[in-house]
C-alpha cells in the first residue's frame, strides 16, 4: 500500500515515509492510493475480537511495511493505557447510542490515535534508518496538545513542543498541559487563536531555511496534528468496533446500516468514519456537527467554503476552527482524485480564505454527509435536556453532536441506529456543564468537578483529580510571530522548568 499526495498524485510513498514526513512536499496531505476492504469473513471474525485485535486487523491493511507483530506491540502499549474498553458503546435509548471515546489518559477522543501514533512513529524512524531525532510540533485547540504530550513523553529519539492559544482553552485543559511531565516535552502559550497556532506550525514546516537551521542541531520536524496519516488511520478502528459491538450485543443485524453524528472541528474524526465506509462499513449518513464556527455547515449546504468570518470562542473549544485541514482529503475523494484542482483551491484558500465545490462534489457530499450546527444556546439546552431525561452529563462537544443528530432525525425522518460520538469527558468542562444544568458554579475547576460528581453516577477521573496537586511547569508565552524563536529556545532547553526527578 502506497500513499499519494492530495496535490500531486504522482508523489507516492510508503506508510512509514508518509508519517515521518507529515505533509507532502507541496504542502498537501497523504491519502491512501486505494481503499483496502474488510471482507465479510474478516468482519465476522471481528465480532469476537478485543479492541487491540480489531485495530491490528484494520491497520495491517494500511501499514503494509510493518509486520503484524510490530503493529500488535504498538496497539498493546497504546490501548493498555485506557481504563478498560477503549471505545465502549453506551445504549441511551432504543436505537440511540453514545460511542464514548474519552476513557484514555487525557479524557478526550484524541487519545484514541495519540496513544498509538508515537509508538508507530518511533518504529518508522528506525525502519527508515533516520539518524536525526524527531521534533514534533503540535498546534492545539486544547485536547490534542495534552494527548500528544502524554503519547510522546519519554519516547526515545523524539521531542515534542506544543503551542496552544493563551486564551483559547479551558482552565482544566491549560492545567493539563502546563503540568505535563516528561524529559522530552515543551509547552508554549501563543498570543493568538488556534488558527494562528496551526498556521504558524504549517509555516514552520514549509520554511526550508529554518529546517536547515534545526537540522544543524540534529532534529527533523514531524507533525502530530490530525493532518498526519498516523493520526487519521487509528481512528478508523472505532467505527468498525462500534458496528461489531452493536452486532455482538444483538442491537443490529450484520448488514444493517447505521448513522454517526460526529462533533467536528478539523474534520479528522469524521473523515476516518468515511474511510471506514469506503472499506465496507455499512453507514448511511455521517452527520457533520459544528458549533457556532459553522464554516463546514455552510460548505456542505451551499458549496462555498469561506473562512472570512467572525471567530467565536465557544464552550466546545476543540471545535473552534475555521480552517478545517482534513477536509482537503475528502475533497480529494469527492473530486475523483483530481489533485490539480485540489492544489488550485487550497492555494485559493490560503490567499483568499475561500474556495468552492463543484456540482459533482456537492452530489458526493449529499450522498454521505448531512451538516448542521448548534450555537451556544442549543448546546447548553441539549446538555440540560439530556441530563433531565437520562441523568447523563454530556460534555459540550458531545452535546453539539446530539443536537445536530436531533436536527437530522427531524429533518430526514430517519430514526435508524444513531450513534453519537462522545468526544470528551464532561469533567474536562465541568464549569459549562454545571452552568447548563443550572447547578452551582465556582471559579475553582476542582470544586466544579466535585459538584458534577455529586450530580452524576460517574466518578471523577483520577487524571483530573490528581491535577489539583501538580505543579505548573510551563509558563512561557510567545507572540504568533515568535513561534520559530520558541522552537529554537526549546531545542536549547530553555522552555519550562526542568524536571526535578
Ligand atoms: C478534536 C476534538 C473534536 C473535533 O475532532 P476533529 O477530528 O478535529 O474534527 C471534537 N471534540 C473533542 C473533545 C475534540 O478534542
Amino acid at each position: 500500500m502506497n500513499f499519494i499526495s492530495t496535490r500531486d498524485v504522482t508523489e507516492k510513498v510508503s506508510f512509514s515515509k508518509a508519517i515521518l514526513q507529515g505533509l507532502t512536499s507541496e504542502g498537501g496531505l497523504f491519502v491512501p492510493e486505494t481503499f483496502p476492504t474488510i471482507t465479510k469473513a474478516e468482519f465476522a471474525e471481528m465480532l469476537d475480537m478485543s479492541y487491540d485485535e480489531r485495530a491490528n486487523l484494520i491497520l495491517s491493511k494500511y501499514m503494509t511495511d510493518f509486520k503484524i507483530e510490530e503493529i500488535a506491540e504498538c496497539t498493546k502499549i497504546a490501548y493498555d493505557r485506557f481504563e478498560e474498553d477503549p471505545a465502549p458503546v453506551v445504549k441511551i435509548d432504543e436505537g440511540v447510542y453514545l460511542l464514548e471515546l474519552f476513557h484514555g489518559p487525557t479524557l478526550a477522543f484524541k487519545d484514541m490515535a495519540l496513544t498509538l501514533f508515537p509508538q508507530i512513529l518511533a518504529k518508522a524512524r528506525v525502519k527508515e534508518g533516520q539518524k536525526e531525532d524527531i521534533l514534533v510540533l503540535v498546534a492545539t485547540s486544547g485536547d490534542t496538545g495534552k494527548a500528544a504530550l502524554e503519547g510522546f513523553k519519554d519516547i526515545h529519539g523524539i521531542k515534542i513542543l506544543t503551542f496552544f492559544p493563551e486564551e483559547g482553552v479551558s482552565p482544566m485543559q491549560k492545567l493539563q498541559m502546563t503540568t505535563q511531565d516528561g524529559e522530552n516535552v515543551g509547552v508554549v502559550a501563543v498570543k493568538g487563536n488556534f488558527d494562528n497556532c496551526q498556521t504558524g506550525v504549517k509555516e514552520i514546516f514549509q520554511d526550508k531555511e529554518f529546517e536547515r537551521e534545526v537540522a544543524k542541531n540534529g532534529y527533523v520536524f514531524s507533525s502530530a496534528n490530525s493532518i498526519n496519516l498516523g493520526r487519521l488511520l487509528p481512528q478508523i478502528v472505532y467505527y468498525f468496533s462500534t458496528y461489531a459491538d452493536l452486532v455482538s450485543d444483538g442491537e443490529i443485524e450484520m448488514g444493517d446500516s447505521i448513522n454517526f453524528s460526529v462533533p467536528t472541528g478539523n474534520f479528522g474524526n469524521i473523515l476516518a468514519g468515511y474511510y471506514a465506509m469506503e472499506m465496507g462499513l455499512p453507514v448511511k449518513k455521517f452527520i457533520c456537527a459544528s458549533n457556532s464556527n459553522n464554516v463546514l455547515t455552510e460548505f456542505f449546504t451551499e458549496g462555498k467554503y469561506d473562512a472570512n468570518r467572525e471567530f467565536f470562542k465557544t464552550m466546545s473549544p476543540s471545535m473552534d476552527i475555521l480552517i478545517s485541514s482534513n477536509l482537503e482529503r475528502l475533497l480529494f475523494q469527492a473530486s475523483g482524485c483530481d489533485s490539480e484542482s485540489i492544489k488550485l483551491r487550497m492555494e485559493q484558500l490560503k490567499e483568499t480564505g475561500k474556495f468552492e465545490a463543484t456540482a459533482k462534489e456537492m452530489a458526493f457530499f449529499d450522498k454521505y454527509f448531512y451538516a448542521t450546527s448548534a450555537d451556544e444556546e442549543d448546546t447548553a439546552r441539549t446538555i440540560n435536556l439530556f441530563y433531565d431525561e437520562y441523568g447523563y452529563a454530556l460534555d459540550p462537544h458531545t452535546a453539539v453532536g446530539v443536537f445536530c443528530q436531533d436536527e437530522y432525525v427531524v429533518e430526514e425522518s430517519d430514526y435508524d441506529n444513531l450513534v453519537v460520538i462522545a468526544t470528551a469527558s464532561p469533567y474536562k468542562f465541568s464549569h459549562d456543564v454545571l452552568k447548563a444544568i443550572k447547578a452551582k458554579v465556582s471559579d475553582d475547576p476542582f470544586k466544579n468537578a466535585k459538584t458534577l460528581r455529586s450530580k452524576t453516577a460517574v466518578e471523577i477521573p483520577k487524571n483530573i483529580a490528581n491535577l489539583e496537586f501538580e505543579e505548573v511547569r510551563f509558563t512561557d508565552v510567545f507572540e504568533v510571530s515568535e513561534m520559530k524563536k520558541a522552537v529554537l529556545s526549546f531545542i536549547k532547553g530553555e522552555i519550562g522548568k526542568s524536571e526535578a526527578k
